[in-house]
């Protein structure tokens, strides 16, 4: 299975919580301690199992574009057949 991680721009959450929604792993959480520069809330990563396959579902409902998502994917270990 792929492995992910993302960046949150916490600089531009408005903290509406609709990422931590989307993940299906449940590793966005919202902060309760630090409020960014706007007094937001913001979301963070937090994956210290690593579980993030890189599904790229929490950017997509992220209305301010705050989310980058990295995929890695696992290598082939067989060789592709050619169509014949
Ligand atoms: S990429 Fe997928 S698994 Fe990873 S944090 Fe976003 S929604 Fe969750
Ligand atoms: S969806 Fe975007 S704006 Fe909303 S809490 Fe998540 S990162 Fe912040």
């Amino acid at each position: 299975m792929a492995k992910g991680r993302i960046e949150i721009n916490e600089d531009n959450c408005k903290g509406c919580t609709l990422c931590t929604i989307a993940c299906p792993h449940g590793v966005i959480v919202m902060s309760t301690e630090r409020p960014n520069a706007r007094g937001y809330y913001p979301a963070m990563f937090s994956d210290a199992e690593g579980k993030c396959t890189g599904c790229a579902l929490c950017a997509v409902a992220c209305p301010d574009v705050c989310i980058t998502v990295y995929r890695q994917v696992p290598a082939r270990t067989q060789p592709v057949e050619a169509a014949v």
